[in-house]
């Protein structure tokens, strides 16, 4: 083992208390620690952030960590600190006082890190800073926002770019993002500049989150239906707007569960205190729109509720990936209505007009918009495995039966619809791809609309092919040809149904064979089958193998007693409760029982910092529990 590996290990460690890496994490700690740049593509709750945490400690000079959120640099310097690490941040919540004397810290060398707000880069006391000091590396966090392809661009990342060159050595960069699709990873790669990085992709699959997407027909019953099961845990439900937002957070009272909620409509204070109610376990249950959660690292949430579906999958993704950051079992529902898609096409259309962008510019970057909103959609009708359908959507295959998502373990009865599906893109074809599907489903259905009739689509020779079947079930039969691109809709204000190279073939075997006269022989007509929910009770997701395998609480009353300690160290000290033990690490102590300091910097999460500060306390917990045997 050479010098550095050893040191590396030392600081993982002794100042974070872990005992190995996860998957990805030492080769980007070791591209750093070489002076390579680096690309780190690893999932929400992966560990990103010791990826640079562990070469700031080893390097000379220091690194600054560019990252666009006040609540995600807070965050992650509390939790330094708490390491017994000199960090600090620089962003605008800073009152003069304040800054300058951080700036003063850092300038006498105070800080291996520095968190910094891309605004801030480029101002004069900081640039002063910059060249006064040896940076190491320049950290960019949540790199995907660099991209306009991504769905969370912000022009001032850009700054960075220039940043890096008035700096009078070239540091090593390194990015890092949860979310990015072939172009993001591109235009990251590009834009920044990387020198031949070093390329970490890990597994987006986080096998302990089990989805689920609901349609109910009363969201509200649906909601409180699962609270019921599921009281005392912790959980996030997002909603769209800040009304839906403020109805759900009062049913819930009403109801006496004990909730808060977020949004960007309330003051800072409210916000603040409601964050940390949450946080702290004071009230467990979250209500929130999109603004809340970026950073947030409370490792028990148990369940996370979208209320509405949102934008896109990379926000669907980044935000039910809250849940179960500490890998024990937790669930990931969507509650879908045809409302949510208006909504956000609504969002879309009223977007910020961002003044960085020219009009060219804003109108790609809207196209791109209601394009992922399609495929969120999509998401919501699948019947193939749902974890599959998200790894693919980040460019991954996952093999097409998870067991820990709904579809996989619904009992689907197949229905061939072969011939409805080809009439259907017959129909399509035939009136010259000009309409959208509720204008060609009328058609099929043979309805006698104004728009049928203004678009004369009871001229067509399919008018009314399909009226042996119901609207909904036609409706049915639409989403799968758009699940599977045998049809494509345009993204604009008024999509249109389009042909594709799929659909066409498949409608040409069809006529081919004589419509409808198709065999299953090889050669023939390629089936169209739909899979449809057996009408019975579902497997509940609780038995499968992968969350028996998680660790049991062998000890609840020392449990409890250990949680008991560390929310009153929590409140004394002012930090969540997560900060001084993870929901895990507690586990894990009452399950081993260590009674030594040996055994005790054993457990997952407790390393030498930690345990100078808190281990005699739990040791004694433990201690005289097994006294107590
Ligand atoms: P990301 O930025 O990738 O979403 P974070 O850096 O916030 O993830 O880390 C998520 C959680 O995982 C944190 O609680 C962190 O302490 C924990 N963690 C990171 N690396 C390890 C490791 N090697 N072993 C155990 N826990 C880890
Ligand atoms: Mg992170």
């Amino acid at each position: 083992m050479t010098d550095k590996a050893k040191d590396k290990y030392t600081v993982l460690k002794d100042v974070f208390g872990y005992d190995t890496f996860r998957e990805g994490q030492e080769a980007l700690v070791d591209g750093v620690l070489s002076g390579r740049d680096v690309l780190g593509i690893m999932p929400t709750g992966a560990g990103k952030s010791l990826c640079f945490q562990i070469p700031a400690l080893l390097l000379p000079g220091i690194t600054v960590v560019v990252s666009p959120l006040i609540s995600l640099m807070k965050d992650q310097v509390a939790a330094l600190n708490q390491l017994g690490v000199h960090a600090a941040y620089i962003n605008s919540s800073l009152t003069d006082r304040q800054y300058v004397r951080a700036m003063e810290n850092a300038r006498k060398g105070q800080y291996k890190i520095i968190y910094v707000a891309p605004e801030r880069l480029l101002t004069e006391p900081f640039q002063l800073l910059a060249q006064s000091v040896d940076v190491s590396i320049v950290a960019v966090d949540e790199a995907h926002c660099i991209s306009q392809w991504g769905q969370d661009f912000r022009p001032s990342y850009l700054k960075i770019v220039t940043f890096i060159e008035t700096l009078p050595k070239r540091p090593v960069i390194a990015a890092y993002t949860a979310t990015a699709t072939k172009q993001v990873k591109e235009d990251i790669a590009c834009i920044l500049g990387l020198w031949d990085p070093v390329l970490m992709v890990t597994g987006y699959d986080r096998k302990n989150l089990y989805f689920s997407v609901k349609k109910p027909k009363d969201k509200k019953a649906a909601l409180l239906g699962y609270l019921g099961k599921y009281s005392g845990k912790s959980g996030i439900i997002y909603c769209n707007t800040r009304k839906a937002v403020e109805e759900v957070e009062h049913l819930l009272l009403q109801e006496g569960y004990p909730a808060t909620r977020y949004h960007a409509g309330l003051l800072d204070a409210e916000r603040r205190e409601n964050q940390e109610d949450f946080i702290y376990d004071r009230k467990p249950l979250m209500v929130a729109t999109n603004a809340f959660g970026m950073g947030i690292d409370k490792s028990n949430v148990r369940f996370v509720i979208h209320y509405n579906m949102p934008k896109d999958i990379e926000s669907y993704y980044q935000e039910a990936g809250r849940a179960g950051r500490d890998g024990e079992p937790a669930e990931c529902l969507l509650f879908y209505t045809g409302q949510d898609v208006k909504i956000n096409e609504f969002l879309i259309a009223m977007q910020e007009e961002n003044s960085e962008l020219g009009i060219e510019e804003r109108e790609l970057i809207k196209e791109r918009d209601l394009e992922r909103l399609k495929r969120m959609t999509f998401y919501c009708f699948t019947n193939e495995c749902l974890r599959d359908y998200i790894l693919r959507y980040f460019g991954e295959y996952g093999g097409n039966y998870c067991g820990n998502c709904e579809n996989c373990l619904t009992e689907f009865e197949d229905m061939d619809v072969t011939e409805a599906a080809c009439q259907i893109i017959r129909l399509v074809q035939t009136s010259r791809e000009r309409y959208g599907i509720h204008a060609i489903l009328d058609a099929a259905h043979g309805s006698d609309t104004a728009k049928v009739r203004q678009f004369r689509l009871d001229r067509n020779p399919g008018y009314g092919s399909l009226k042996g079947y119901t609207l909904v079930r036609l409706r049915q039969i639409m989403n799968d040809l758009l699940v599977k691109g045998y049809l494509s809709l345009t993204s604009n204000e008024y999509p249109v149904l389009k042909m594709t190279e799929a659909g066409s073939r498949l409608a040409a075997a069809w006529a081919m064979q004589g419509a409808g006269q198709g065999s299953q022989k090889e050669g023939g007509v390629p089936r169209v089958v739909l899979k449809l929910p057996k009408a019975q009770e579902r497997a509940a997701p609780k038995n499968t193998e992968k969350n028996k395998a998680a660790l049991e609480v062998k000890h609840p009353a020392l449990f409890e007693q250990l949680r008991k300690c560390r929310y009153g160290l929590a409140q004394k000290e002012h930090v969540p409760p997560y900060i001084i033990f993870s929901d895990k690490t507690l586990k894990e102590m009452s399950v081993y029982l260590p009674s030594t300091e040996e055994e005790m910097l054993n457990i997952n999460g407790v390393g030498a910092v930690k345990f100078e500060k808190y281990g005699e306390a739990f040791l004694g917990i433990v201690k005289a529990y097994m006294g107590k045997l």
